[in-house]
């Protein structure tokens, strides 16, 4: 399981930029493994995630952000 987000790798599956996003996160276990981290990510929101939900501080946190 990853410990480090973004992912060091660039991905264009399922679409450009997937590395940095919150649900690529919680795929590879980031948000368990390192859950003070992840805060970060969400704290003070600007932005909801137009797929799942999620909320983050940056758009590029997400796969389909919208702003709050
Ligand atoms: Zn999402
Ligand atoms: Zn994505």
């Amino acid at each position: 399981m990853a410990e480090w987000f973004p992912l060091p790798q660039h991905l264009t599956e399922p679409h450009p930029g997937h590395e940095a996003h919150l649900c690529m996160a919680e795929n590879v276990g980031f948000v368990k493994n390192n859950l003070e981290k992840y805060k970060d990510y969400v704290r003070n929101p600007q932005f909801v995630c137009k797929n799942c939900g999620r909320a983050a501080a940056r758009g590029e946190n997400l796969c389909s952000p919208d702003a709050l």
